[in-house]
């Protein structure tokens, strides 16, 4: 706890991948378990990792990366964060992300702008940006992050570290500061497939807090992994992941991943997703009806900020929330609204809802004779800070190989494969398993590692 605490110091002035530390009760709890010694159950006991801060902490400050929970200090925890307390784990802080999960560059932050440890003219992706620069610096071995449309996988392909989203209902959301309802997941950014999976065995699991976590016992997946194996694995590549839109540099070192397991006595056959296309413009209206329901709450009465000098209620929720939320949140709000209202619903709402069914669709057919869906993570390398902030649909762009994991309620994986030959940055390859099958996605990553 103490190197960490070190390493973070060395280089987190440069990097920003904390927004809050946990010092002070860190090291306390470290000494505790040095007295006390480890329980049997505690399987991540004394090791020093990190959570993303739109997960509530009980005391300690949970901002969501925005003006409006500023010097919101939780009064519980997070089911995730109550079973890190159980394995053992030492919290040592909170990590940076896009303003309520919004974004995919961790430019959003009302609080700063974190940077890619490779290169700092460059952005770690997002919006769980803070935990993977947090992991490729070296600061934890592990964050958590949340996945509603790519967070935890494309962060992780843009800092060369592992991001694992399981399949929706796997881990709790309780505590989790909602974005989409129905896409949200937490899971983990880490330096490898094996401290991944055990870190995901911690925390996954049944909640009677969260009715649609699953009531699915939880596999050994890290134990599991010594019977890894990929010979005769079925592997389906669909054409749409490696086509138009797709960085050739990225592309290549997919080829090269593929070609390897193809090495090591795996099957892949090309497949056609047809309706991945649809997955931007579908996930964008869908996330954004569920975020501008799920930011009713922030009324300027419940939680955190509340604007100065209002003359009554209705000035309270209008001053509070044109002051409290950023840009690309108000953005959002705006989007879901207009889709949900009456006269739009059926021509935006319940038409991506539609679309939604059929990339699912897609998966499931694909995955009926297949183990897994191969392809890149993102279709770029960490861009430039100030490259795309400035034009959201660029931005969200970003998200073509990730959403539609998301609609399908899928585990998905990013696991480094290689670095660009244009400008030597991170490429991740992105595993795709069929429901609460994580654990042949982990093997398959493992092999590779
Ligand atoms: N980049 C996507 C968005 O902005 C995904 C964000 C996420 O997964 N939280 O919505």
């Amino acid at each position: 706890t103490q190197a960490a605490f070190a390493r973070i110091k060395a280089t987190d002035d440069q990097v920003k991948a904390f927004l809050a530390l946990n010092e002070e009760a860190a090291l306390k709890q470290a000494a505790a378990l040095d007295q006390a010694g480890i329980a049997p159950d505690q399987m991540l006991a004394g090791i020093p990792l990190a959570v993303k801060d739109n997960i509530v902490t009980k005391g300690l400050t949970t901002t969501a990366a925005s003006k409006m929970l500023a010097d919101f200090k939780p009064v519980y925890d997070a089911t995730v964060v109550d079973k890190l307390h159980q394995a053992g784990v030492i919290n040592v802080g909170k990590t940076n992300l896009d303003e309520f999960a919004m974004g995919s560059s961790t430019e959003n932050s009302a609080f700063q702008t974190t940077k890619n440890p490779w290169d700092l003219t460059r952005v770690p992706g997002g919006s769980s940006g803070g935990s993977a620069a947090a992991v490729a610096a070296g600061d934890v071995l592990g964050a958590v992050g949340t996945d509603t449309g790519g967070s935890i996988r494309q962060p992780a392909s843009f800092t060369g570290v592992v991001g694992m989203k399981p399949t929706y209902g796997r881990v709790s959301r309780w505590g989790v500061i909602a974005f989409g309802s129905s896409f949200d997941q937490v899971g983990w950014l880490s330096q490898s497939v094996k401290d991944n999976a055990y870190m995901l065995e911690a925390i996954a699991g049944l909640d009677a807090k969260d009715m649609t976590s699953s009531h699915l016992a939880v596999p050994h997946y890290a134990a599991n992994l010594a019977q890894a194996d990929v010979k005769g694995l079925k592997i389906a590549v669909p054409k749409e992941y490696l086509g138009e839109g797709i960085d050739e540099d990225v592309k290549e070192v997919i080829k090269a991943a593929l070609a390897h397991y193809e090495s090591l006595g795996a099957q892949i056959d090309e497949v056609s997703m047809p309706h991945t296309k649809y997955g931007i413009p579908a996930y964008y209206i869908l996330a954004s009806s569920e975020a501008s329901s799920n930011l009713q709450r922030f009324d300027g009465i419940r939680y955190g900020f509340r604007a100065a000098d209002v003359k009554n209620l209705e000035d309270v929720y209008v001053k509070t929330r044109s002051e409290g939320f950023g840009p690309e949140v108000k953005r959002r709000i705006m989007l879901g609204t207009f889709s949900l209202s009456a006269g739009s619903y059926d021509a935006y709402f319940a038409k991506a809802a539609k679309v939604r069914r059929l990339i699912a669709d897609d998966f499931n057919q694909v995955l009926a004779d297949h183990d897994v869906i191969m392809g890149p993570t993102a279709v770029s390398k960490a861009f430039k800070v100030g490259a795309e902030i400035t034009d959201p649909t660029k931005m969200y762009l970003n998200d073509l190989l990730t959403v539609s994991v998301n609609m399908a309620g899928l585990p998905g994986m990013s696991i480094p494969a290689g670095f660009s030959k244009a400008n030597g940055m991170p490429v991740g390859l992105q595993i795709i398993g069929k429901a609460f099958d994580e654990q042949t996605v982990y093997d398959a990553g493992y092999v590779f590692e």
